[in-house]
């Protein structure tokens, strides 16, 4: 058990080009399950979700971008303090692979010091991928990504993506 009585918090952000799915993700994950609070900022929405991770629970803060992206708005302030980074692409879309390869390395350079960023590969129900699976594997292994395949229209996937994140973020103890 950890120590203490309260639980750690991660803020966790959502990255990717914008149609992607990232808003779908969340509400995927977050409807049905657990109480949720939505809060609205300047800009950019937040959830908080308790995870149970069996020995421990922890608290997660998590960041959608309200759209930002679409205006190539979104500033480094929206991931600064950010412990673990959701990057997604649409599987039809080599266009969003190719962003969230730049995601990738904007937040190895600019975000938090080994931030754990979890790559989506989001959209599989649908047919015609554009992007190679083993490819997008080959690159998150050699980049020390975690991966998953999802749908966010399905529900495929989607509770790996942030229970896998969840299980790889340092907990003190
Ligand atoms: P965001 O801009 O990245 O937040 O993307 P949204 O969550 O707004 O989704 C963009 C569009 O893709 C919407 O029309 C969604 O219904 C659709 N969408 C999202 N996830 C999926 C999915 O897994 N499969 C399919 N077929 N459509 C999806």
């Amino acid at each position: 058990m950890l120590q203490g009585s309260s639980t750690i918090q991660f803020k966790i952000v959502l990255l990717g080009e914008s149609a992607v799915g990232k808003s779908s993700l969340v509400w995927r994950f977050c409807q049905d399950q657990f109480s949720e609070t939505i809060e609205s900022t300047v800009g950019a929405t937040f959830i908080h979700r308790v995870m149970d991770l069996g020995e421990y629970s922890i608290k997660l803060q998590i960041w959608d971008t309200a759209g930002q992206e679409r205006y190539h708005s979104l500033t480094p302030m929206y991931y600064r303090g950010a412990k673990g980074v959701i990057i997604t692409y649409d599987v039809t879309n080599n266009d969003s692979y190719e962003k969230a390869k730049d995601w990738v390395n904007e937040i190895r350079t600019q975000g938090t010091p080994n931030a754990k960023i979890v790559l989506v590969a989001n959209k599989i129900d649908l047919e015609d991928h554009q992007v190679d699976q083993m490819e997008a594997m080959k690159y998150a292994e050699s980049n020390d990504l975690l991966f998953f395949e999802c749908s966010a229209k399905t529900g495929e996937g989607v509770k790996d993506v942030f229970f896998g994140l969840s299980k790889a973020l340092p907990v003190k103890w």
